[in-house]
């Protein structure tokens, strides 16, 4: 079977030289281990950070080996107790066509009628944890909160503008990358939508919210989060969550430069990591799973096929080449 090592480092922005497609054959199974097919594999922003040599609250990925990433699939051999043949798994062995897993590193999960497996890797996985506690916990959001969230036609920021308008936001307004991209916010239920390459940020979104903003999801960073904190009113929440704008830059952005705004309007801005909310997993699997069976949620996907194409769908989705969430089909 194929697996994805990791080539060498980049420097700023990525390439398809940083990847290296490579065929290995599985080892022999031993006791506790089953053998997975990978069916579905994710890629992440966070990914990105991972290639550098760096410390961070994930290790970074070792040269001359395979990547890593959530991946779900499907058990073909098991000599692990509670795994069975045909069992679903969501596992950490993704870039690779088959994994070999302890049963420890391997979350059963069910399949769903009329969803894909994918799922478990979006909406109802880490993405959709890192929206829901996002805006729920770390925001704090509460009905009748403007919300303003960057990145929103993406995987987190699509499932963030639509809970807090499920959940009563007297506003929802989200900035994309794209006029497409735009529409699609509106047919997911958006208040507002700009595209930030139209002109600056700051004036679109004061555009969008005269009345200001109370939650800021941040997944972007730089100048989306200095237009932030020039529209939130006072006592505003930001959640900072990512700053993708930066992930690939070479110099430290210059923005924001009005943070000390912070101190006047009496602002929170919370940085967090969702595998510190694993706790509300369940809660967040029974309200969005909920939504989502009866069709009050959209989960779109960017699906690319083949474990080759994977550095590509990688690479795309840090170019914004994705509505929803980035998945590869193995
Ligand atoms: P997305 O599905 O949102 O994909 C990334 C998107 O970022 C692209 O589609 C692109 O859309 C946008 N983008 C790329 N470059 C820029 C730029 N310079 N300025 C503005 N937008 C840009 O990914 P996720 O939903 O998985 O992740 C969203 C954010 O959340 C990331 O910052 C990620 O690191 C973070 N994250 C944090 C977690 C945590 O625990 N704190 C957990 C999971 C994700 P466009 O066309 O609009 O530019």
């Amino acid at each position: 079977s194929r697996q994805i090592n990791l080539a060498s480092r980049p420097s700023g922005w990525p390439t398809a030289d940083n990847f290296d497609l490579v065929e290995v054959a599985p080892p022999a199974l031993q006791e506790g281990q089953a053998l997975v097919r990978n069916l579905f594999m994710s890629v992440d922003p966070y990914m990105r950070g991972r290639m550098n040599d760096v410390k961070s609250y994930v290790p970074p990925f070792r040269l001359g080996e395979p990547l890593d990433g959530g991946a779900i699939g499907e058990v073909v051999e098991s000599r692990a107790p509670g795994l069975a043949e045909g069992d679903l798994v969501l596992h950490g062995l993704g870039w690779r066509e088959q994994a070999v897993l302890e049963a420890s590193r391997a979350r059963k999960v069910e399949r769903i009628e009329g969803v894909s497996p994918s799922a478990y890797l979006g909406v109802l996985g880490m993405p959709g944890l890192t929206a829901y506690a996002g805006l729920l916990d770390v925001a704090s959001f509460k009905e009748g909160d403007a919300v303003f969230v960057s990145g929103a036609a993406g995987a987190v920021g699509s499932l963030v503008g639509q809970i807090a308008k499920l959940k009563g936001a007297s506003l929802v307004v989200g900035s994309a990358g794209s006029d497409e991209k735009v529409d699609h916010l509106h047919e997911i239920g958006f208040d507002a939508a700009f595209n930030y390459r139209n002109g600056p940020v700051a004036e679109q979104l004061r555009k969008a919210a005269p009345g200001g903003i109370d939650v800021y999801f941040d997944n972007v960073g730089a100048d989306h989060l200095e237009a932030a904190i020039g529209s939130l009113n006072t006592g505003g929440r930001v959640a900072m969550c990512g700053a993708i704008a930066v992930y690939n830059a070479t110099e430290p952005a210059p923005a924001p430069r009005n943070l000390f705004l912070a101190v006047g309007k009496r602002l929170t801005l919370r940085g967090f990591i969702v595998g510190d909310h694993s706790a509300r997993m369940p809660d967040m699997i029974a309200e969005v799973g909920g939504w989502l069976r009866e069709g009050r949620i959209t989960a779109s996907e960017t699906v690319v096929d083949g474990l080759e194409n994977a550095p590509a769908a990688f690479l795309g989705l840090l170019r914004g080449e994705n509505t929803g969430k980035m998945i590869v089909r193995l």
